[in-house]
């Protein structure tokens, strides 16, 4: 998406190699009309498979989710990051690693809210490693859910998460893939 590209080109800040900071507009401020063409993007790529809900992962992914599910009309769940030890029986829960941070944490989403009638669209702001993705995938299988695929703002096409997801079966859109970057040469896309 020539959008997206030309803004990460503009305003996105390479740090230490291998993170992308896009703060300025992407995941702390926010700019809702990007938000808007992304969410059409994604409906027109996944528009025409059935998708009853919009799973995400807290905190970057909900802006997103919730302006693209303006286009599906479909509810949007976030998976929320665990802090509590004791986990009731009504919840599918799973494990991710922050690329970012480095921690593994538990992410849950209520049973009462991922059914096994559910075409679920994953929507991202990164894929890295692909343990966001994984997790989800997860929650949606335990759920007895169908996965209809993941959306994904920016993938770091130089890492191993869109791989290994896609040698999964499972299909993965990604609006601006970065096949490189450094500090000192930039940004390149595939
Ligand atoms: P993965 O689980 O695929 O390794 O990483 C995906 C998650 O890590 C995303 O939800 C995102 O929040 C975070 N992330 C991974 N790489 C980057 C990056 O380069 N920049 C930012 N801002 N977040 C990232």
């Amino acid at each position: 998406m020539k959008l997206l590209e030309d803004r990460i080109r503009k305003d996105g800040k390479i740090k230490g190699g291998d993170v992308l900071k896009v703060d300025s507009f992407l995941n702390h401020q926010m700019d809702v009309d990007l938000f808007n063409e992304i969410g059409k993007e994604f409906q027109r790529l996944y528009g025409d498979c059935g998708v009853t809900k919009i799973l995400t992962i807290e905190a970057s992914g909900i802006g997103i989710a919730c302006v693209t599910a303006q286009f599906f009309h479909c509810p949007v769940i976030f998976a929320k990051k665990n802090k509590t030890k004791n986990i009731a029986g009504d919840v599918y829960t799973s494990q991710v690693e922050s690329f970012t941070h480095g921690k593994v944490y538990d992410i849950i989403v209520a049973k009462e809210f991922l059914l096994p009638t559910d075409r679920v669209l994953l929507i991202d702001d990164f894929l890295a490693n692909g343990s966001a993705l994984q997790g989800l995938i997860n929650l949606v299988r335990d759920a007895g859910a169908t996965l209809v695929g993941a959306g994904i703002c920016v993938e770091k096409a130089f890492q191993p998460g869109g791989d290994l997801i896609r040698s999964m079966g499972v299909r993965v859109e990604s609006l601006a893939r970065v096949k490189s970057m450094s500090e000192e040469n930039g940004i390149t896309f595939c």
